[in-house]
């Protein structure tokens, strides 16, 4: 079991003190519906163990992280939109807009969903 940091959303919602639409779970990660989705698939992917963004990143956090990408495809598969394409977005910090600081990969798709990068 995780511990939970006091005033995280998403640990909360890990702890299922907070609803969430889950669609998948198991010891390491849960991945749920965004609330606010920004395209017609919105997807977050959460590790349970709480990381504040990106550059708390460790290496014996390596076999998580790759769990959790290699879970993207999966999630996207049993989703439907692996086949047209999908996005994988982590936000870090203030100026990347990131919300919530407790570390989550964004899986987007379902639709054309633009270029961010020309
Ligand atoms: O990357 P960032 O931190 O901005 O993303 C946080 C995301 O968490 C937002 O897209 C927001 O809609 C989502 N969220 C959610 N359920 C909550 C609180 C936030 O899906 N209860």
């Amino acid at each position: 079991m995780s511990k939970v940091i006091e005033d995280c959303i998403f640990c909360k919602i890990i702890a299922k003190e907070v609803p969430a639409e889950i669609v998948y779970e198991d010891d390491l990660m849960i991945a749920f519906k965004d609330i606010n989705p920004q395209a017609k698939v919105h997807i977050l992917l959460v590790p349970k163990v709480h990381i504040p963004n990106n550059l708390y990143l460790e290496g014996s956090h390596k076999p998580l992280i790759g769990h959790i990408i290699l879970k993207a495809n999966e999630i996207a598969k049993k989703l439907g939109i692996a086949e047209t394409g999908f996005r994988l977005i982590v936000n870090n910090g203030t100026d990347a807009g990131q919300e919530v600081p407790h570390i989550h990969w964004h899986l987007l798709g379902g639709e054309p969903l633009g270029r961010l990068i020309c």
